[in-house]
């Protein structure tokens, strides 16, 4: 039975409810009529419901995809200007206990290196991220309770705040760890994460059933449920994600939006992110097993399609996407993406043996930070390392409605030009500094409001100067 406000998985992502949508979105696809109306409703920027949503994913009218590409790039601009918030992943320790059929971590892999980081060695790790820019990470690691204990997670986090080294500290730390209690929600935000990061794979109960075989993560329930829980512990930005590939991507796309809507209807606020991951080639793991790979036509569709549903929500793209790709859904709805990232434990202070490789899956765009903000910059993005929403508790319903008034640009943009000049003071190569610099001189101009604007100015010439406040 579908019901929005339930607190179980079965309601609130009903099969039920996806299977009714989906036939109404193929009924309805060639519908020029509705998808008229729903693009107009768009416009509105509210968003889209579910069943909405998945009409307009569904619409095989050309001219129809392409106005939905347009809101969709014009949504992204209004609600996050030209920024582009940076992190990098920090993995933490790959062993696991679970048999994810598409993850190398799974517990029967023999050949893959097991690895913890010690806190030293996350010192290192923290000192070679800092050393490239980075000020925001989303912690990543497998399910073991015997090696990553809620202890060890704490225990990091307070080691990644603590380290100040050069003009640079983590300011903000995500994580990414398998669905948990309550108790242990309130810790992580005691111990003060900025986003809970849970992926859920896949909304298809069977094929999770399938593809989690056994270990934690086989329960469905608890796994679907587990934002609730994170809520319920005080923590009010959870980051959705589904694994594009895993199940039919347009099923994906119906329970992803009802996940958000349950969210809304529960707590008063949607997820704050919404990742989109495909499946890659990793260790062990032959992709061609799983025949629901999604071009890359398809992709900036369901990128569009998720922007214009909900345009409050953050949406992120990794290095698990080459250049081109990255470059295409920048432009569609993406407002996080990570930089010069490793997906192996340790793999940023010193590059791994070939005969010990943890990674977890390939890399597709392996350029350096430097590489990307310049890339960046040049299609006249501002890359942002920016956290003060989160420093200043702009957090869950206090941030989505500063997002939702349309105000979050008049703070955000001088805090993007600033923090932008910092890293360019502090770490770009002198060819990446000359295309910033040329950049925040244009760009400060953008600022609405006169005497914001002086101040921005103003702050500039310190951080030029490099007097900090
Ligand atoms: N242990 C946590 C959990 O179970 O949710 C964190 C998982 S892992 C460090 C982060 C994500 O990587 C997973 O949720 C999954 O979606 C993704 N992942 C796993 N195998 C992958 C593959 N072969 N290609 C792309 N992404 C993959």
């Amino acid at each position: 039975m579908y019901d929005v406000n339930s607190k179980c998985a079965d309601d609130f992502i009903s099969h039920e409810e996806i299977l009714d949508t989906l036939a109404y979105a193929d009924e309805n696809k060639e519908n020029a009529e509705l998808i008229d109306a729903l693009i107009e409703k768009a416009k509105l920027r509210k968003g889209l419901t579910h069943r909405e949503a998945s009409v307009l994913l569904a619409c095989e009218i050309k001219e129809k995809n392409e106005e939905i590409f347009k809101l969709a790039e014009q949504i992204k601009k209004d609600f996050y200007g030209n920024r582009i918030v940076m992190f990098a992943p920090l993995y933490l320790s790959n062993y696991c206990i679970n048999s994810c059929t598409y993850c190398p971590y799974h517990l029967k892999n023999k050949h893959i290196a097991r690895k913890k980081l010690t806190q030293e060695e996350i010192r290192r790790e923290v000192i070679a991220l800092q050393d490239m820019g980075h000020k925001r990470l989303a912690l990543e690691a497998g399910e073991d309770p015997v090696h990553n204990t809620m202890e060890y997670y704490l225990e990091c986090i307070n080691t990644i705040y603590g380290i100040k080294h050069k003009n640079g500290a983590i300011r903000r730390v995500n994580i990414n760890i398998a669905a948990t209690t309550v108790d242990n929600y309130r810790l992580l935000k005691d111990a003060g994460i900025g986003t809970y990061i849970l992926f859920q794979e896949t909304y298809h109960k069977e094929s999770y059933l399938t593809l989690h075989p056994a270990g934690p993560k086989h329960d469905y329930n608890y796994h679907t449920e587990a934002m609730d829980r994170a809520m319920e512990g005080g923590i009010d930005d959870v980051g959705l994600g589904v694994l594009f590939g895993l199940d039919k991507y347009r099923y994906e796309f119906a329970g992803l939006l009802m996940h958000a809507e349950h969210l809304e209807a529960a707590f008063g606020v949607g997820p704050h992110t919404i990742s989109v991951p495909r499946l890659k080639r990793a260790d062990d793991i032959d992709p061609g097993q799983f025949d629901n790979g999604i071009d890359d036509e398809i992709f900036a569709k369901l990128v569009a399609c998720i922007r214009i549903s909900v345009p409050y929500t953050g949406m992120i793209i990794s290095t698990r996407e080459n250049q081109a790709t990255r470059e295409r859904v920048l432009h569609l709805g993406i407002s996080q993406i990570s930089g010069g990232s490793r997906t192996s434990v340790g793999g940023y202070y010193e590059p791994e043996p070939e005969d010990e490789k943890s990674e977890q899956f390939d890399v597709s765009d392996t350029r350096s930070l430097d590489e990307v903000v310049r890339w960046l910059m040049e299609m006249d993005y501002i890359p942002s390392f920016c956290t003060a929403c989160y420093r200043e508790g702009r957090t869950g319903d206090r941030f989505m409605s500063l997002c939702k008034s349309g105000q979050i640009q008049n703070c955000c943009h001088p805090n993007a030009l600033m923090t932008l000049k910092e890293y360019l003071m502090d770490y770009a190569s002198p060819e990446t500094k000359a295309i910033g610099d040329k950049l925040i001189e244009r760009e400060v101009l953008n600022v609405p409001n006169e005497k914001a604007r002086a101040v921005v100015m103003e702050n500039l010439r310190y951080i030029e100067q490099d007097n900090r406040r």
